[in-house]
Order: structure tokens, then C-alpha cells, then sequence
């Protein structure tokens, strides 16, 4: 089993007839997939996602892949293939955009459908290649072949691509629905005849490698579904992800039988929704979706709501709505459904909006107590399925936590495979397909990029932790005034805190430290104020720790007297 080492350096040269895999995201995390496939000079991107934030990386909006690696070469990039429309797969492609505007874009109907709306949010209008499965397309050196396969959206895709090096199969995001609710089913028959053929790296979606058994149907969803809307005595408030077309078909086929109307309730459930049925992926009778506002006329039982906000995002409908800061009011005799997967990390967000909701008297139904969730992707029974059919020559663990990655080489090693090739590495990590085997040779740059209130790179990690320190530790300003020659105080020094409940006058106990630290410095000659402010900052935290266990943000301010 090859582990990535910190002590990996840049790559060698690539042979000709080799094929080098680089993921600049979704390696050890659940989001920004992105894999760079290079072969005789060239790139073809596989998705290109964005990673939604945590609690600890306080006003970003969201992280991308850091494109640093194929900056220089953007030239060299001669298509991005998308596997499906999820934000953590298309979601960094205006950003790539961006850079090189021209890049081709290869995807499925409604992929390319959600990726051009989003790209018109930000004026870029791409070059787009639709692709369906059964079509095989040659991307410079790279002949792709798209395969069928089912998921939580509609149209995703499976690809194959061929080069003298050999043939990679990449999954996507994927599950092995027997029964979808568009009768699409991952073409297992695909995956067999490419297996004859040979597949030399078999990358596969990780997410669910760690459940045993096999994912239950989407149908398998319609009775708890139908309880709801059988029982509610007001209106149903249903929650889910903009994207998941078919458990909203479900919702929709479900009101239509109930008599209730439906409305779409925020931005991107109204966009995608509207693609969807454009489409043709979402089937809508005539005159059943309504404006929101014509709800204020209808009866409650004869309501449904459809909005975000089903992992408790602090601004979407929902945890608003729990908020009462939404035009909508939740109340007695309302049925809130929260019909979506509970995104590790995002348990206890998501409480709170259970909390809140019931607080105001609404009856949740949620994963926890009704079966109103199937999962996307595909199970541990269902991959080792993948393995013994496809029989690949090397397999990489791809999309998920490093559990997840970890749980996933160790089926395809249940199956007989040689550890040795099955490489699970992080983001960054080099590996090189050459003469059939599959080897780590590097290390690329794979950081966060975090985009913040439309800055792009310029929120930092140093930033981040700023920012955390503010929220948990408050902040204490110190205003010196100094003469810098003699290292000597004009006057005691300003104290501003906040957030810190205690009196500024506490700080005054640290006027010693300064004092010793501004002499200090002008034995040594040093009377630059920003290395002042440096010597300041560090003397007054160190003294707030070890006099009164406080680690406050200090912001240390030198003015020369
Ligand atoms: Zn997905």
C-alpha cells in the first residue's frame, strides 16, 4: 500500500507512452473533486468542485482546488470532462474559466444545462460539448467514452478514457439502482466489455465504502414519503438539495395525488427546478408549481413548500424559515420533511433547524425517525460487485474522507487485488500509470483556495485562524506610542478590547512587558514600527495567557512619538 509522505517531492519527467494522475481535490475530503489527467503533454480535467466550508472557516463561501499545478499550462488543457451537475463537481469551473476561457467543456444534457446557468451568473458563456452514454469523443490525446450511471441527479456519467498508456475508468459519483425512477441504470454491461477490453486504473467514488450492504432503492422511499403527505393536517414544508431531482419528482407526484399545489421557495431551487422541467428531467403536470405567493390564497392542506436548506445552512429557506426570518412563518400544523442525507460535519446545524422548527410547533420527519433518505451513492456490497466484474489492473480510491478512501482500497483488496496496486494518496499526490502499473512518483501543490465575499486567494489559513480567535477569544487592541530611538514610552499605552468581558484596565498589567520588550529592541537597533507591533503583539498575548488564561487576537498598534 503506497502512503503519500510529506517528504514527496515534484515528479520526474513523465515517460511518452505514460498517463499521470493528479486529484487537486476531493482526496480526503467529501467535496472540490477535481482530477488532471496528463498524457504527451497534454491535460484533460475530470469535474472541477467546490468544497462547502465548515464552522471553523468562518466567512468563506466556499473552497476551491488550487489550480496552481496547470496554471502554467493552461494552454496544455484540451478539455474538462464533467461527470455530473453536483456543486462539488461543477462548481470551480467558472474559476478555472476564469483563467482560460476557451477550454472545452464536455458533459451530459442537464450537466451542461445547471453548469451554463451558473456560468451566466458570473458572464461566461463556455464552450460546451454535449455528450450522452454510448458516446465516444477524442480530446486531444485522451478518446473518451461515456458511460451511463445513476446517482442523486439525473444524466450522470461514467467516463473511459483511452491513451497509449492504457485505459482509466472513472466512475463519478455513482450507484447501482435497480429500480430508478427514470429506469437509467449504471450500465454494468459497459463496465463488463471495458473489463474484457482491460482497464488499467479504475478510479471509484469512495462516499459510501464504509456501509456494508447495498443502497436502497429510490422507490423504497415513496411510503414515507406518501405518509407525509397522507397525514399532514397543514401544509408540507420539503427540504432536500436544489439539485436532487428525482426525490422532488417524488414530492411532486406525491402533492399531485394529495390535490396540493407547489411552490419552489429560494434561488437556486427556482433555477434548477426550472431547468429541470425545461429539460425534461422533471415531470410537471400543467398548473401545479405555483408562484409562492399565490400560496397566501390556498388553504394550508393544500400547500407544499420546496426549499433548501436540508443541512442547515445558516442562509437558506429553512434555517431561516427556524429562525422566523423568513417571510415564510412556520407553525402548529405544519410538516417539515427533511428529504436528504445529513452531510458528515453538518449534525449539529442541523438540529439546531429541527429544534427551531419544532419549537414553533411544526412536526419534523427526517432520516432519524421515518426513512425519507436514500443514500447516492454506492454501497460496499455494491463495489466489490465493481471490482470482481470489472477486474481492474490498479485502483484509486477516489471522492471522500480518508476513511473513506481507506475503506474502499480495503474491498478492492478483498477481492484479491495486490495492495501494491491500490494507491490511496491525498490531494496533490502524483500517480503515474506506466507499463500497466500504477505508481506514487510526487507531490503537487493542492492547498485551499477560499473564496470570501468575492475575493478569490486572498483569505489565507493565518486568516482563518485570525478569525477563529475572534469569535472564540475576542480582541484586544494596544495603542503605543514610542519614541523608537530610546525605546521608551510616550505615554502608557491604549487598551481596546471586545469581546472579551472583562475591563480594559485588566491590560494594564502587561505595561511591564511592553516596556521591557521596547527596550529590548532599542539596545539591538531596532526601531521599525512593524517589528515593534511584532514584538508587542507577542509579549502581550503570551502575558494574557500566563497571567489570566485568556489567548485574545492582539492587535498591536506603534505609532512613533
Ligand atoms: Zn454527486
Amino acid at each position: 500500500m503506497s502512503h503519500p509522505h510529506p517528504e514527496l517531492g515534484a515528479p520526474p519527467k513523465l515517460p511518452r507512452n505514460g498517463l499521470r494522475v493528479v486529484a487537486l481535490g476531493g482526496l480526503g475530503e467529501v467535496g472540490r473533486n477535481m482530477a488532471v489527467l496528463e498524457h504527451r503533454g497534454k491535460l484533460l480535467v475530470i469535474d472541477c468542485g467546490v468544497l462547502f466550508p465548515e464552522e471553523h472557516q468562518p466567512g468563506v463561501d466556499v473552497i476551491l482546488p488550487d489550480f496552481t499545478f496547470i496554471r502554467d499550462r493552461l494552454q496544455d488543457i484540451v478539455g474538462i470532462v464533467l461527470t455530473h451537475g453536483h456543486e462539488d463537481h461543477i462548481g470551480a469551473v467558472p474559476y478555472l474559466l476564469r483563467e482560460r476561457g476557451d477550454i472545452p467543456v464536455y458533459g451530459s444534457r442537464l450537466t451542461l444545462g445547471l453548469l451554463t446557468a451558473k456560468l451566466k451568473e458570473h458572464r461566461i458563456k463556455p464552450v460546451t460539448n454535449q455528450v450522452k452514454e454510448g458516446d465516444r469523443r477524442s480530446v486531444g490525446p485522451f478518446d473518451c467514452e461515456f458511460i451511463a450511471v445513476n446517482h442523486s441527479i439525473p444524466d450522470g456519467l461514467a467516463v473511459a478514457v483511452r491513451t497509449a498508456a492504457g485505459l482509466v475508468l472513472h466512475t463519478g459519483d455513482f450507484k447501482m439502482d435497480q429500480f430508478p425512477l427514470d429506469d437509467r441504470l449504471t450500465d454494468l454491461r459497459a463496465f463488463a466489455r471495458l473489463g474484457d477490453e482491460g482497464v488499467d486504473l479504475f478510479m471509484v467514488d469512495s462516499t459510501n465504502a464504509e456501509v456494508p450492504g447495498f443502497t436502497t432503492a429510490e422507490r423504497d422511499l415513496t411510503p414515507a414519503i406518501q405518509t407525509v403527505f397522507r397525514t399532514a393536517p397543514g401544509r408540507v414544508v420539503v427540504s432536500s438539495f436544489a439539485s436532487h431531482v428525482h426525490r422532488i419528482q417524488q414530492v411532486i407526484d406525491a402533492a399531485y395525488e394529495h390535490k396540493r399545489k407547489v411552490a419552489f421557495v429560494g434561488r437556486s431551487m427556482v433555477r434548477n427546478m426550472g431547468i429541470a422541467s425545461e429539460l425534461g428531467y422533471l415531470k410537471v403536470p400543467r398548473g401545479l408549481v405555483v408562484d409562492a405567493k399565490e400560496l397566501d390564497n390556498l388553504p394550508s392542506n393544500k400547500v407544499t413548500l420546496v426549499c433548501t436548506g436540508s443541512q442547515g445552512e445558516p442562509m437558506a429557506a429553512l434555517s431561516r424559515m427556524a429562525n422566523r426570518d423568513h417571510q415564510i412563518r412556520i407553525g402548529e400544523g405544519d410538516t417539515v420533511l427533511l428529504a436528504s442525507s445529513l452531510i458528515p460535519g453538518n449534525e449539529n446545524a442541523v438540529s439546531r433547524v429541527i429544534n427551531g422548527l419544532t419549537r414553533w410547533g411544526a412536526k419534523v420527519v427526517h432520516q432519524g425517525n421515518a426513512k425519507v433518505h436514500v443514500s447516492g451513492h454506492a454501497s460496499a456490497g455494491e463495489l466489490v460487485y465493481c471490482y470482481n466484474l470489472i477486474k481492474p489492473r490498479n485502483v484509486m480510491p477516489v471522492h471522500g474522507e480518508w476513511r473513506h478512501l481507506r475503506a474502499n482500497a480495503d474491498l478492492a483488496i478483498s477481492t484479491g487485488m495486490d495492495p501494491a496496486r491500490v494507491p490511496v494518496v491525498d490531494d496533490g499526490v502524483v500517480v503515474d500509470l506506466v507499463d500497466g502499473k500504477a505508481t506514487v512518483t510526487g507531490k503537487v501543490r493542492a492547498g485551499y483556495v477560499y473564496v470570501s465575499g468575492g475575493t478569490v486567494g486572498d483569505v489565507t489559513e493565518e486568516l482563518l485562524r485570525d478569525r477563529v480567535t475572534l469569535s472564540q477569544q475576542g480582541t484586544v487592541t494596544v495603542v503605543a506610542i514610542v519614541d523608537t530611538q530610546t525605546g521608551s514610552l510616550a505615554e502608557p499605552p491604549d487598551f481596546v478590547a471586545r469581546g472579551l468581558g472583562t475591563d480594559e484596565a485588566m491590560f494594564e498589567g502587561a505595561i511591564p512587558a511592553i516596556e521591557k520588550v521596547l527596550s529590548g529592541a532599542a539596545k539591538d537597533g531596532i526601531g521599525d514600527p512593524a517589528e515593534l507591533e511584532q514584538r508587542i503583539g507577542k509579549a502581550v498575548s503570551q502575558w494574557a495567557a500566563r497571567k489570566h488564561r485568556r489567548n485574545p487576537l492582539v492587535i498591536p498598534v506603534v505609532i512613533e512619538a
